[in-house]
């Protein structure tokens, strides 16, 4: 991983782009895309590695977490 400081904060160089340090959890770990959220499930996941970037839950009875698929771009019933 490279970072640069500037001015503006700290930011992680990744992929040749500038992800704010502040940001960087809006990216994926993996591969550094950002990642996108899902209303539905309200979680967010990585369309490129096709994985929740969220834990479930430990709420046993949580109805999101209990439907959620287990990669995000699987098809949905
Ligand atoms: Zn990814
Ligand atoms: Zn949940």
């Amino acid at each position: 991983m490279n970072y640069k400081q500037d001015e503006q904060g700290l930011y992680l160089v990744a992929n040749k782009k500038f992800i704010n340090w502040m940001d960087v959890h809006t990216y994926c770990h993996t591969c550094l895309s950002a990642l996108t959220f899902d209303d539905e499930f309200d979680a967010s996941y990585c369309s490129t590695c096709n994985e929740w970037r969220e834990e479930k839950c430990s709420d046993d009875s949580c109805e999101y977490c209990e439907r959620r698929p287990q990669r995000p771009l699987d098809p949905r019933r």
